[in-house]
């Protein structure tokens, strides 16, 4: 199949070769090519050049033309940090807190991530398949071209297979790439309560040799913070999942200083991912890493919290990335176009820092640099075109309103 995309008023996001993550300053600059066309043969982008030269495709067979005059072409978002399956919404919470409740007295009665779990519980890996597929069309919908997905609302060993299995049967369905976290140390159940260290014996000996063994996940998460788990008990974890050959991506600094950055690091993390609450201690920290700062503003946006100091980490030359954190308690959206809204009404980030953290860095934190998150040759033609526009600075301004105009997947428009 031969695509090709003609009179593009801007390409965005063209990157000749992949020269690790974008840091600090120059998150705020971006390759463009303007009136262009771009070729996309089976599904991968082929060529790219102005219509001045149209010498690569004037001979070809082409199965599609498509004209973006007036419209501008950008790599597809990579969200990667999500918790899309979950059985229930929990919009009675929601309330709670317009009334009063925070986020940590939810949890400590019993809502938040154990509601959910509790609520997974009676759900069938069916039901939740059906409903995360649903979710994650929408995701695609809204211009996401690759996603992570966490377990973490089982929380026992069957119902954390159950979520790894829904997500290991997404991935045989979906037309974008998929990366799995085990997230079993996302709270400790009510159970577990008086008895920490028996939970992460669970973790540890009964949950990561079973879903090693039938290959249900690429990372291992942990919720390292105040009330949730320790840095102590988040090296155990991680150390463990090591030797089952997965890589942390963790839960860190959302609620406080605790911690999560410097555990994170230590173990060499593909990404720390919150980053509500960073000191200059944090930030050297991660300048000498290779670990991803990920930022999720839709959750701080939600529950009312202090988001990451963007700027500060610019200035630190930290590598940063933007995710959406879609979950039922604290993220309820996918929308990666509202996450750059918030990115640069809130946190000042430009909408050009923004779409870079939101696209190429989002690849570098699901270790997909070489398949998706720019413009070059080689990698999926995983790409939005927008409506009529001047340039990118509209799509973070539109908030709450879709430039998109069509979301192609492998070079097909998906609908
Ligand atoms: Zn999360």
């Amino acid at each position: 199949m031969t695509v090709l995309i003609k009179n593009i008023k801007t390409l965005y996001g063209i990157r000749e070769q992949e020269n690790g993550a974008i840091r600090g300053k120059s998150l705020n600059s971006i390759n463009t090519l303007n009136d262009a066309w771009l070729l996309i043969i089976d599904g991968i982008i082929a060529d790219y050049g102005t219509m001045s030269n149209t010498d690569a495709w004037q001979n070809l067979s082409l199965t599609n033309l498509i004209d973006a005059s007036g419209k501008l072409i950008i790599p597809c978002f990579v969200d990667s940090h999500t918790h899309i399956v979950f059985a229930k919404t929990r919009e009675s919470e929601f309330v709670d807190r317009i009334n009063g409740l925070t986020y940590e007295e939810i949890a400590a009665n019993g809502g938040g991530i154990l509601n959910s779990s509790a609520k997974l519980h009676l759900s069938s890996e069916d039901e939740l398949f059906n409903t995360a597929w649903s979710r994650l069309k929408k995701c695609i919908k809204n211009g996401t071209g690759a996603i992570e997905i966490k377990s973490g609302y089982g929380l026992s060993v069957e119902d954390e297979l159950k979520m790894l299995r829904v997500i290991k049967r997404l991935k045989t369905v979906s037309p974008i790439p998929i990366k799995a976290t085990f997230l079993g140390a996302h709270a400790i159940p009510l159970i577990y309560k008086n008895n920490r260290a028996e939970y992460i014996h669970l973790i540890c000996d009964e949950m990561l040799p079973l879903l090693a063994k039938e290959e249900l996940a690429d990372y291992c998460d942990v919720f390292c913070d105040s009330g949730f788990f320790t840095p102590e008990e988040t090296d155990l974890i991680l150390k463990k999942a090591k030797t089952f050959g997965l890589k942390p991506k963790i839960h860190a600094n959302e609620l406080g200083l605790t911690g999560g950055v410097q555990v994170g690091v230590l173990n060499e993390a593909i990404s720390v991912d919150h980053l509500e609450h960073t000191s200059k201690i944090e930030h050297d920290i991660l300048y000498n890493s290779n670990t991803m700062a990920t930022m999720l503003p839709s959750t701080a946006f939600f529950l009312g919290i202090p988001y990451p100091d963007a700027r500060a980490m610019i200035n630190a030359d930290l590598a940063l990335c933007l995710a959406s954190d879609y979950n039922p308690g604290s993220s309820p959206s996918g929308r990666m176009s509202f996450i750059l809204s918030l990115a640069c009404i809130r946190m000042k980030m430009t909408p050009t820092e923004a779409l870079n953290a939101a696209t190429i860095n989002g690849a570098y934190a699901l270790e997909l640099e070489n398949i998706c998150g720019s413009i070059t040759k080689g990698k999926l033609a995983n790409l939005i075109m927008t409506q009529s526009a001047e340039n990118i600075d509209l799509i973070p301004y539109n908030f709450g309103e879709d430039l998109i105009e069509h979301v192609f997947i492998k070079g097909e428009i998906f609908e």
